[in-house]
């Protein structure tokens, strides 16, 4: 890998190679951009394939940060955590403060978080060491499970979607499609079920969907059948590459929106979506409710506050439909251009409103 040119591909910041032999620490701290504010982003624990493989993750990880703190409107930037190790055999006390001295050697350039392969466990041991971190238990002022907040961003980004093709943000009588019924899918139908939308659902595990099929009087289908479900909308919940070559043909809705990150399984694939007029919610945007919850606890968690900024969810939305509409561009298109734009507007404003005294001493 040629590391600065790699860096300089997307304009990374920063790299920090964490190493601590005694509680065998092996990390990678990627920080994307911090323009609109400290880089907050997950910490990944895998066991993976190769170093190599472990630094392309944490920076692909860390730049959707930026993008997705932007797009939600935040003052954060993008940053991930990388743990190279097994999250069931090498967890440690001393690797977990380890990897909290590295984080606050960087003086909150960078904010850490739970992610795949941790816990709010390990974010405690992280707090032993730093103040740098979010998702601790609720002892340290924790925003709880960010679940039921996610699927509430889902659900009005949903009624978003909805008004944009149908001209109201009504979901009663609308058929929604459900793939995956774990934290956000089910509260997610639960809120559906609310307000009268009818509901066609699935899940690998038999136990949930008969959950939802008794709770919320969902029809349940095979798992390889919620593709090609009859629908308004398909709301993936479950899986990553969810919209590619091979289910596009199957589909049989109006619009795509669901929490799953990584729906699109390329790039082209929302560009496809577009073409056959298909409206597609980015996953980046209509899933933040999680981030906007837990980087509320930045300023002392406040859960009214939380759930209101998730709301805004609605309208942040409805500016990339209209975006996607004037410049006939494909939604995903428009929501990385609308946080483009938005991180491009504060870095013109910090560079031309110097603060008095660092100009007086940029004179000296
Ligand atoms: P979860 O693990 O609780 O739920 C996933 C569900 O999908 C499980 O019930 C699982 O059995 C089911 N599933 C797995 N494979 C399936 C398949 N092939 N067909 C149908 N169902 C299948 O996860 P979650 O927290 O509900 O998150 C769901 C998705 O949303 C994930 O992609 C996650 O990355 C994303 N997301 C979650 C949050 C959050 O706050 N939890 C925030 C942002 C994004």
């Amino acid at each position: 890998m040629q590391i600065f040119e790699t860096l300089a591909k997307y304009d990374y910041e920063q790299v920090v190679l964490c190493q601590d032999h005694t509680s065998g620490l092996k990390a990678i701290i990627a920080i994307h951009d911090t323009t609109l504010g400290p880089a907050l982003g997950g910490c990944r624990m895998w066991t993976y394939v190769s170093e190599e493989a472990a630094i392309t993750d944490a920076l692909r990880l860390s730049r959707g940060m930026t993008y997705k703190a932007a797009a939600a409107g935040l003052n954060l930037g993008g940053g991930k955590t990388v743990v190279i190790g097994n999250p069931k055999t090498d967890k440690s006390e001393a690797l977990f403060r380890a990897l909290g001295r590295y984080i606050e050697g960087l003086h909150g350039r960078y904010i850490t978080a739970e992610d795949v392969g941790t816990t709010v466990s390990d974010m405690d041991l992280i707090h032993q060491e730093t103040r740098y971190v979010t998702g601790v238990s609720q002892a340290y002022g924790s925003s709880g499970d960010p679940s039921p907040v996610t699927a509430l961003g889902v659900f009005r980004g949903l009624q978003a979607s909805v008004r944009e093709v149908y001209g109201t943000d009504d979901l009663a009588g609308k058929t929604v499609a459900v793939q995956g019924l774990g934290h956000v899918g089910y509260d997610l139908c639960r809120q559906l079920h609310e307000v009268g939308a009818k509901l066609i659902v699935t899940d690998i595990s038999e136990a949930v969907v008969k959950r939802a099929v008794e709770e919320f009087g969902a029809a349940a289908v095979a798992p390889q059948d919620i593709v090609a479900a009859e629908c308004d909308v398909f709301a993936p919940c479950a899986l990553g590459a969810v919209i590619s070559d091979d289910t596009i043909p199957l589909l049989r809705c109006r619009i795509v929106a669901g929490s799953a990150n990584n729906q699109l399984a390329e790039e082209r694939h929302g560009d496809t979506l577009h073409e056959m007029g298909i409206l597609y919610a980015p996953d980046y945007v209509i899933n933040a409710g999680g981030l906007i919850n837990v980087a509320d606890e930045l300023e002392g968690y406040n859960a009214d506050r939380a759930q209101k900024k998730v709301e805004g969810i609605y309208d942040i939305m409805r500016k990339i439909f209209a975006m996607s509409r004037e410049f006939r561009i494909p939604t995903y298109q428009a929501a990385d251009r609308m946080a483009e734009a938005r991180i491009a507007a504060i870095k013109q404003v910090r560079s031309t409103f110097l603060p008095v005294s660092r100009s007086l001493l940029h004179r000296q």
